[in-house]
């Protein structure tokens, strides 16, 4: 008998289309895994409510919600053997989420620096920050153990939120039951924080500084030629920087032709290549690597209702498994309320004192 597989859960909030910092960091890992490991990529549209639960932003999710689909079937997840589901179709995502919440402290979670930095980035100060910010990682834990996944392909800056769901899983399995929940294994992508092309430490849509798997030819162009590089160096004839500069990190990741890159470094290191080559080469490589996902995104695009189609049957089998996962973790804790609530489903009868 062979054993059943190993799950992956990981995935992306719906703020607007995937860019390569998200390929390097986690979509990369996923395309490769999916044949080795059962998959489940969530969409995580509650996670975006942390710091934007405007009416207006909550409406916007539906556009993004069908965009991050696309990015995933354009770059070769295949929905039949891939499971892709909406977050906020999934009761049981808010009723584990409450659950974990009892299961880690305040003071453990408004350490994280990467709280901070989300309620920075939303312009939210320390007076302001809501309580769902701060326990954005539980319901990242939710996420990660509704499937009972072993592991989690994200970027570097999410490495410190899936030390919580493993820390929230231990916790769990040693006050009720050591058996419900394993302990997922975090997997960062070859590069674990993509700068942006304007030097700062990471590629982010919100920062303006990123280039989209769905970009165009031109606007790939566009974007690699304004570029930030060695600031040193402002004549082509004086040695520059390779290490650190963004445009060599890109060739590093995009540049399949080791000879060409090795090149480039070497004349940029001498002071014997313009930055303008240099880009032209880094844009050629790039295009080359998104033609192929530009295809397969048109073609999908072209089909109406599949994207629909997809997300449907994907949140209808991820729910079987949540429904599964909540079975256990109620039996595991012995509450009453659910068995109420199977007995009113199910018809049969209910004793609080047998
Ligand atoms: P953005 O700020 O561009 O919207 P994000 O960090 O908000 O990106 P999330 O939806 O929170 O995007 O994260 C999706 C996944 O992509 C996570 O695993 C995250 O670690 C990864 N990721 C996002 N940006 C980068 C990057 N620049 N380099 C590597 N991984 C990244
Ligand atoms: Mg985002």
């Amino acid at each position: 008998m062979t054993e059943p597989k190993k799950r992956i859960l990981t995935g992306d909030r719906p703020t607007g289309k995937l860019h390569l910092g998200h390929y390097v960091g986690s979509l990369k890992n996923r395309v490769a895994l999916q044949d080795a490991y059962q998959c489940f990529f969530i969409i995580a549209d509650l996670h975006t409510l942390t710091t934007r639960p405007e009416r207006k932003y909550v409406r916007e999710l539906t556009q993004n919600i069908y965009e991050v689909v696309l990015d995933y079937l354009s770059i070769g997840i295949d929905p039949e053997r891939s499971t892709i589901f909406l977050q906020s179709a999934l009761p049981e995502t808010f009723e584990l989420n409450l659950i974990f919440e009892m299961l880690v402290t305040v003071p453990r979670l408004s350490r994280l620096p990467s709280i901070k930095d989300m309620a920075r980035a939303a312009n939210i100060d320390d007076e302001a920050v809501p309580l769902g910010l701060i326990g954005y990682p539980v319901l990242q834990a939710a996420d990660i153990l509704l499937p009972r996944a072993h592991l989690v392909p994200v970027g570097k800056d999410n490495e410190a939120h899936v030390e919580i769901t493993r820390e929230i899983a231990r916790r769990f399995n040693r006050l009720y039951k050591k058996t419900v929940f394993p302990i997922p294994d975090v997997m960062i992508g070859d590069v674990p924080t993509l700068v942006g092309t304007d030097g700062q430490a990471k590629m982010s849509k919100s920062l303006g500084n990123a280039i989209l798997l769905s970009d165009d030819k031109k606007t790939v162009e566009k974007k690699v030629g304004g570029m930030y590089t060695d600031p040193n160096r402002i004549r082509a004839d004086i040695p520059g920087r390779v290490e650190g500069n963004p445009v060599f990190i890109y060739h590093d990741a995009f540049n399949p032709n080791l000879d060409e890159v090795n090149d480039l470094k070497d004349r940029y290191r001498q002071g014997t290549v313009g930055d303008i080559e240099v880009k032209q080469k880094l844009a050629h490589a790039i295009n080359t690597f998104l033609e192929p996902i530009r295809e397969r995104r048109a073609s999908y695009e072209a089909n109406p209702g599949m994207v629909e189609e997809i997300l449907m049957e994907g949140t209808r089998r991820m729910q079987a498994i949540a429904q599964e996962t909540m079975t256990m973790v109620y039996d595991a804790m012995g509450l009453t309320g659910p068995k109420l609530r199977r007995a009113l489903h199910s018809g049969e009868p209910f004793r609080l004192l047998s």
